[in-house]
């Protein structure tokens, strides 16, 4: 039998799941299981098992920070093909708070969603959003851009907010300075995420929730090398890279993912932070990253912006007034099923809420069945370190 997120869709973006093994969730709530590789680079495909169902990999991950991904209801998220969908500790901690969360039952209960959940641990929007007070070895505190509040958040207190919260999945505390930074810097926050790991692990109870660690280092690879060494160390159920897409040039990307990549446990799911365009998911996947996130589907969709053919369109623009093809006719998502370039084109330009719903819901669509796309590749074994089906000389152009 296969354990499935009962709310996933088991349509067309789906990818291909590890066959025939009986799940025991009570002996083994987490496991992660490679059932292809690349014969030619690092890349895999495989099945995360969670309480809350299978993550198929490599896998784009929707982004709900607010328990909900915005604009778009648990019943059309469903319809993406989504699978873990996040959420944030940070913003769910200011409103409504984790009690009224855990009084719901958990955050599945709380926002409709009975697929696998991932909390993020808010170490990021901590040192992004500003209003810091304070931070030293023990933690952070600040001051809450709601109401102005004095909050401290601690390892300790990170921990059992996401464990209120019940994802599947919660990340450690740790701290991802800005780019560009010192080396000196990013050296002492690099030895704190180290330190604050290991409080973490010592507070994190929950056994149906697995903890991630998070390995950072900047730009500098000897500091990116140090910190995969220690979190790999920890041995737990899965490994993410963080302080990465904070602004840095792309290549800079490029490097750290080829770096870090081979470095990390083979065995684990690795999670690229805050990545979520094709290319950069493409190159990630061929070193070995399975689970990849970003904002930028929704915000782009509530901007009239749709991504079409690795392109990104403004439905403003006056050359869709009177095109009444679909959005993306190779795009099975109920957008381009049921609706024409024209009608998207009027409801933007009407600002009607249904437009942005619609181009969040192609969009989230669009890089999940990416992802199925380059898990197929891998499964076929036709996966090649040019998976790039936006260039018209790629062997993928046809296969997705
Ligand atoms: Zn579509």
């Amino acid at each position: 039998m296969i354990e499935r997120a009962p709310l996933s869709s088991s349509g067309p973006t789906q990818t291909p799941l590890c066959g025939g093994e009986t799940v025991q969730p009570a002996a083994a709530p987490f496991r992660f299981e490679i059932s292809a590789r690349s014969g030619r680079n690092r890349a895999r495909c495989g099945c995360f098992h969670t309480p809350h169902g299978v993550v198929t990999t490599p896998r784009f991950m929707p982004v709900g920070t607010l328990a909900t991904v915005k604009g778009v209801s648990a019943a059309q998220l469903a319809d993406t093909g989504a699978q873990m969908v996040l959420a944030n500790t940070y913003h769910l901690h200011l409103q409504p708070g984790e009690a009224v969360v855990a009084e719901a039952g958990g955050l599945h209960r709380f926002m409709g969603w009975s697929g696998p959940l991932l909390t993020d641990s808010g170490g990021f929007q901590v040192f992004s959003l500003g209003g810091i007070n304070k931070i030293d070895d023990q933690g952070v505190v600040f001051r809450s851009p709601r109401d102005g509040a004095r909050i401290e958040l601690t390892p300790e207190r990170a921990m059992e907010i996401q464990m209120a919260l019940g994802a599947d999945v919660a990340m450690a505390f740790d701290q991802c300075p800005p780019y560009p930074a010192s080396e000196a810097d990013v050296a002492a926050a690099c030895r704190r995420t180290h330190g604050w790991l290991e409080r973490c692990i010592s507070r994190h109870s929950r056994p149906d929730q697995a903890l991630f660690g998070i390995v950072q280092g900047g730009c500098f690879p000897q500091l990116r090398a140090e910190s995969a060494r220690v979190v790999a160390s920890m041995n737990l159920p899965g490994i993410a890279v963080g302080g990465v897409s904070v602004g840095e040039p792309v290549e800079e990307m490029h490097r750290i993912v080829r770096q870090v990549g081979p470095l990390l446990p083979e065995d684990k799911p690795h999670y690229l932070m805050g990545v979520g365009s094709l290319r950069e998911m493409a190159i990630a996947v061929a070193e070995g990253f399975d689970l990849f996130d970003c904002v930028l589907p929704t915000r782009l969709g509530r901007h009239g912006t749709a991504l079409v053919e690795g392109e990104r369109w403004n439905l403003r623009n006056a050359r869709f007034r009177h095109d009444h093809s679909p959005l993306d006719p190779s795009c099975p998502c109920p957008t381009c099923r049921h609706h024409s370039r024209a009608y998207l084109h009027h409801l933007i330009r009407s600002e009607e809420l249904l437009g942005r719903t619609l181009l969040s819901l192609h969009n989230l669509t669009h890089l999940i069945r990416f992802t199925t796309a380059m898990g197929r590749a891998i499964a076929d074994g036709s996966f090649a370190e040019d998976f790039a089906p936006w260039e018209a000389n790629s062997p993928a152009a046809h296969t997705w």
